[in-house]
């Protein structure tokens, strides 16, 4: 009940409040097909890939379908979902080994030219699957450690480290509302974008580990020690290049009933520009004025474009 009453109420937030208005595609073009893959996470998957369908079919750029798994601990063999139908994979998934069927039928979609978004803990998931990890660039948890890969983060001049040094992969601290850095303000992504803004309170990913290949750090957050943290400026927002597959990875999006992250107007359209650059490799929507500034949060109920 619960779910169809958030889900209701974004619906109404955002018929009320506009969803990113886009040049790229309207009702009247052909909009790009998105796939949803949840059914097993660590974190309440039915709010999180709810909250993303709306995100997605509100700016009429997507029509989504859900695949779900089966339940942890059942029998995985038949979970197949046709990957190849889409122009968008959304993994919303942290849970048990896929088939190897699934497994290679996923690996063919990406190689030859298929979009992954990784929202938060899909990057927990599949700690020994290898070309997943390269997939992702980085991740964490799962007894990840040096093992999995360097730490990478970017030090105060602006340089990427890649730090060798064992230790566990993945942590957080308490949630709190952080600044995200933009690093590359020419990407398609970060284009109009604010160098800085903040966003509402979330989990702030810190010291995840993974091959970085084909790597680029679009966005960091400074990992506070006073929660916590690394006192490093954690990669944030990602891209990754794999075969002629393009990957969107984002640390942002915990989802609960009370927390607001998903809704934080910076997390929207950074995950909107994201979603189109992994399904066409470019980004046509615009900027919308509403979004954080430095010092002030905004969801986006609060928009009145
Ligand atoms: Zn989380």
């Amino acid at each position: 009940m619960k779910i169809i009453y958030l889900s209701m109420l974004f619906t109404i937030i955002c018929t009320v409040c506009n969803t990113p208005k886009t040049e790229a595609k309207t009702a009247d073009y052909e909009k790009y097909n998105a796939l949803i893959v949840n059914g097993q996470n660590n974190h309440n998957w039915k709010i999180g890939s709810e909250t993303m369908k709306q995100i997605l079919e509100g700016s009429n750029l997507f029509a989504v379908n859900i695949a779900s798994s089966p339940e942890k601990g059942e029998d995985m063999s038949n979970f197949k979902p046709n990957f190849s139908d889409y122009d968008l994979v959304v993994l919303d998934y942290n849970g048990d080994e896929w088939c190897n069927e699934t497994k290679t039928s996923f690996l063919n979609y990406v190689r030859n030219g298929g979009g992954v978004f990784i929202l938060h803990a899909a990057d927990n998931s599949f700690p020994k699957w290898k070309e997943y990890n390269e997939l992702i660039g980085l991740g964490g948890w799962g007894k990840r450690n040096e093992t999995a890969g360097p730490y990478v983060y970017i030090d105060d001049s602006g340089k990427t480290i890649r730090d060798n040094s064992p230790g566990k992969g993945g942590a957080h601290g308490p949630q709190h509302e952080y600044i995200v850095k933009t690093r590359k303000p020419n990407h398609p992504i970060m284009k109009g974008l604010p160098e800085e803004w903040l966003h509402a309170k979330d989990e702030l990913y810190h010291g995840l580990r993974g091959p970085a290949e084909n790597m680029t750090i679009l966005a960091t957050a400074y990992s506070e020690k006073e929660y916590k943290g690394t006192g490093r400026n954690e990669p944030a927002l990602m891209t990754i290049k794999y075969g002629k597959g393009r990957i969107f990875h984002t640390i942002m999006g915990h989802a609960s009933e009370r927390n607001q992250a998903m809704k934080c107007a910076g997390f929207i359209v950074t995950s909107l520009r994201g979603a189109e650059w992994a399904a066409s490799g470019k980004v046509k929507q615009r900027v919308p004025k509403n979004i954080p500034t430095k010092t002030a949060t905004h969801l986006w109920e609060d928009c009145t474009e």
